[in-house]
């Protein structure tokens, strides 16, 4: 790609950074030939980012790990859904004022009705943190029943109880859980290890498995949830998902899906 004085910069902001969204967002941009150019910055200070936005008069911004909550009290406006998820993702500049979304919730609850109708179903989301919190809103207004189970049964309470959601108890608890059609792992549990939050024998059989971890490609809680027969979404579909969510709100555009599915695949 050229730059020139006009192209348009979108920053992700994460501690560490991975170079999967800019793999995404670009090949988006350069397949619609828009001038634009995505760039991940790691940073632990939120608050100087946020102002560099301000300060650039950026159209946007990315946020990961561990910012998405902090994030919030430097931005003008959150949105409804992002305010009651507790967390943004996404920051959109519109004429200096800086509006907060979250995009987890789109990209789990499209990736999973993929292979799953979720009006009506029973799904079971392990952990209570940002990703889980922003799972159980999708999965609650998708119309499905959702049970959490959380290390800290205290934050897992919470969660329940700001989504109308069922605690049931810590992740050992699976194991006495049998009649669900939906078990998501929303834990950090298996990021680039090879460790799993659950006992392969805990996971019900024939059910649908989503992992929010999408590194390793396959993670340990998918290739357990494979040997019980299970259809299972890769937390790169969720990944995928929400970019488009994102790439929608920083162009205009309608996202080149294949495109950029092709480049998260290469990049993964
Ligand atoms: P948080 O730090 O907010 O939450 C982490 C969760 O994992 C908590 O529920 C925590 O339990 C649980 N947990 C961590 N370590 C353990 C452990 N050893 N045993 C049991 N439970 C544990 O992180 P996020 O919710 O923001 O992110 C979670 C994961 O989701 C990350 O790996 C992230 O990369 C991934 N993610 C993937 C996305 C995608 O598109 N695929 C999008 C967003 C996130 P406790 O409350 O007890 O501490």
């Amino acid at each position: 790609m050229t730059i020139t004085k006009d192209t348009k910069l979108i920053v992700s902001f994460a501690s560490k950074q991975s170079s999967v969204g800019a793999a995404m967002h670009n090949a988006g941009y350069q397949a619609l030939g828009l001038n634009f150019i995505y760039v991940p910055i790691a940073t632990d200070d939120i608050a100087n980012a946020i102002a560099g936005v301000r300060g650039f008069g950026l159209v946007g911004n990315t946020v990961s790990m561990p910012h998405k909550r902090e994030v919030m009290k430097h931005l003008d406006k959150v949105d409804e859904v992002a305010q009651k998820i507790g967390a943004v993702n996404t920051v959109r500049n519109k004429d200096g004022i800086l509006t907060g979304y979250n995009s987890d919730w789109v990209g789990a609850t499209e990736a999973l009705k993929e292979v799953i109708e979720l009006s009506g179903k029973k799904a079971i989301v392990l952990g209570a943190g940002g990703a889980a919190r922003a799972i159980v809103y999708g999965l609650k207004h998708s119309g499905a029943e959702v049970d959490v189970l959380n290390r800290d049964q205290t934050k897992g309470q919470s969660l329940a109880d700001d989504f109308d959601a069922h605690f049931g108890g810590n992740l050992e608890d699976l194991e006495n859980i049998k009649d669900y059609d939906i078990l998501i792992n929303a834990t950090s549990v298996g990021f680039g290890t090879e460790e799993s939050p659950v006992q392969a024998a805990d996971i019900k059989e024939g059910c649908v498995v989503m992992d929010v971890v999408f590194i390793p490609n396959p993670t340990v809680f998918m290739k357990q949830a494979e040997s019980r027969s299970c259809k299972v979404v890769p937390g790169y579909r969720m990944l995928i998902h929400q970019a488009l969510f994102q790439f929608e709100l920083f162009t205009g555009q309608k996202p080149p899906f294949e495109v950029m599915e092709k480049a998260l695949m290469g990049a993964l």
